[in-house]
C-alpha cells in the first residue's frame, strides 16, 4: 500500500488511536484539534474519551446495541492487549469478566434483561452465581444481591490510555496541530482557520464537532470517582436500576468510578444533585462498605451519538468519517480502526 498524506480532524479517542495505527502502517498523519494541547486544560471542553469509565462490555451492552456492535467489541477485546503491549507507557487493562447485579425485588426485570442478552449473544455462557461463588469473586457485595457473571468482559483505564496513545502516536511520527479547529471537510481536503489544506485522504473523527456534516448529538453523562482504600472490588459491576445504568468500575489507586447518567441534553455543567444522590445511593446499596469512601472527583461529558445510536464508518475516495461511538467508544475503537485501515487499503488499490 503506498504511503498516503493523511489529514485527521479530532484528537480524541478515535483520532489518537487511528493516527497511531495509520502511522505504524507507513502513512504520514497530521492531526488537527481545537484543544490547547494533548492534556485537557482546566475549564476546557475535553474529548469524551477522557471521561469514560472504560468498561469493555460487549455482552451487557447488548441491551442497547446490536450484534454487529458486539462483534466489534469482541474483536476489540482481542486487539486492546496486543496494541497496549506496543505502548511504552503502561495502561491498566483487565479482563476478569463483569457482574450484572440486581436487588431481589428487581428479579423480574433482571430476568427479562438476561433473556434479551442471552438471545443476542448465543455463544456466551452467562453464569448465574450462587452465594459461595459470588462471595469468592466479590466479597464486598451486599449479601442479598442476585449476580450473574458476564465472562470475558473487561476494562481499560481511559485516562492512562488517552495519554499512552498520544505518546505512542507521537513516537511513531504523528504531527499534531493543537488550537486548530476544522470547520469543513470534503474528500481530499479540510478547512482550518479559513484555509483549505489538501491531503491524499482526510479523516473526520471530530465527535460532536462533525456537525453539520453529520447529524450527531451529545448525550450527557455524569460520573463520580470514589477513593475507597480497603474496599475489595476486582471487576466492573453493573446494577439494574430503574433510572440509570449504574456501574462501579475499579481503578488502580483504590479508586472506584461510579457512573453514569444518560441524559438527552448537551449541558456540560457539573453533576446534578439528583444524579449524585441516585448514583451514590445505588453504589452504596451494592457495596455497603463504601459508606466511608471519599468522593474525590466528578465529571460530566457528552457522548457523540447518531440518530440510531449506532457507530458510523463511512468511506469514499479521499474521505473517511467515523462517528456515533456513543457509549461504546472504548469498547469498539480498535476494531473500527482496523476496518478503517482496511478501507484505505482497498481505496488505494
Ligand atoms: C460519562 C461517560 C462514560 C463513558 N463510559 C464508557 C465506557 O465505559 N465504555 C466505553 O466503551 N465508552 C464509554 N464512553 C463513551 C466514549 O467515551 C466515547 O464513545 C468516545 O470517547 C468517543 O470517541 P471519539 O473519538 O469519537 O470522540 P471524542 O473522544 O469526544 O473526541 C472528539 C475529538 O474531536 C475534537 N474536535 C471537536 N470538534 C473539532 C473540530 N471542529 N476540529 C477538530 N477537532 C475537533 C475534540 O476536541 C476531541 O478531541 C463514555 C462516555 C461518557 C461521556
Amino acid at each position: 500500500m503506498p504511503s498516503l498524506q493523511i489529514g485527521l480532524a479530532g484528537a480524541g479517542l478515535m483520532g489518537r488511536l487511528l493516527a497511531w495505527r495509520l502511522t505504524l502502517a507507513g502513512h504520514r498523519v497530521t492531526v488537527f484539534d481545537p484543544a490547547s494541547g494533548p492534556e485537557p486544560a482546566a475549564g476546557e471542553a475535553r474529548a469524551a474519551g477522557w471521561t469514560a469509565a472504560g468498561m469493555l462490555s460487549p455482552v451487557a451492552e447488548l441491551e442497547c446495541a446490536n450484534a454487529s456492535m458486539a462483534a466489534l467489541g469482541q474483536r476489540s477485546l482481542l486487539l486492546w492487549p496486543q496494541w497496549l503491549a506496543q505502548c511504552r507507557q503502561p495502561v491498566f487493562f483487565a479482563q476478569r469478566g463483569s457482574l450484572l447485579l440486581a436487588h431481589p425485588s428487581d428479579r423480574g426485570m433482571a430476568q427479562r434483561l438476561l433473556a434479551v442478552l442471552q438471545s443476542r449473544s448465543p455463544g456466551v455462557a452467562i453464569e448465574a452465581l450462587d452465594t459461595t461463588r459470588r462471595e469468592a469473586l466479590e466479597p464486598g457485595l451486599q449479601s442479598q444481591l442476585l449476580a450473574w457473571l458476564m465472562p470475558g468482559e473487561g476494562q481499560i483505564h481511559s485516562v492512562q490510555a488517552m495519554q499512552a496513545l498520544f505518546a505512542a502516536a507521537s513516537e511513531a511520527g504523528v504531527q499534531w496541530r493543537w488550537d486548530q479547529m476544522v470547520d469543513a471537510i470534503e474528500a481530499g481536503r479540510l478547512r482550518t482557520e479559513g484555509d483549505w489544506q489538501r491531503f491524499d485522504c482526510v479523516i473526520d473523527t471530530r465527535g460532536l464537532g462533525a456537525r453539520p456534516e453529520l447529524p450527531v448529538r451529545g448525550v450527557r453523562g455524569e460520573l463520580l470517582w470514589l477513593h475507597a482504600p480497603g474496599v475489595p472490588l476486582h471487576r466492573p459491576l453493573r446494577l439494574l436500576h430503574a433510572r440509570h445504568r449504574v456501574y462501579l468500575v475499579p481503578r488502580p489507586g483504590d479508586l472506584i468510578v461510579v457512573g453514569a447518567s444518560e441524559i438527552e441534553s448537551e449541558d456540560r455543567s457539573s453533576i446534578s444533585l439528583r444524579s449524585t444522590v441516585e448514583l451514590l445511593a445505588a453504589a452504596h446499596s451494592v457495596i455497603p462498605e463504601l459508606a466511608e469512601a471519599r468522593v474525590v472527583h466528578s465529571e460530566t461529558n457528552l457522548r457523540p451519538a447518531l440518530p440510531d445510536n449506532l457507530p458510523l464508518l463511512h468511506s469514499e475516495a479521499g474521505l473517511v468519517r467515523i462517528n456515533g461511538l456513543f457509549r461504546h467508544g472504548w469498547l469498539i475503537a480498535p476494531a473500527l480502526a482496523e476496518q478503517a485501515l482496511a478501507q484505505l487499503e482497498l481505496q488505494s488499490k
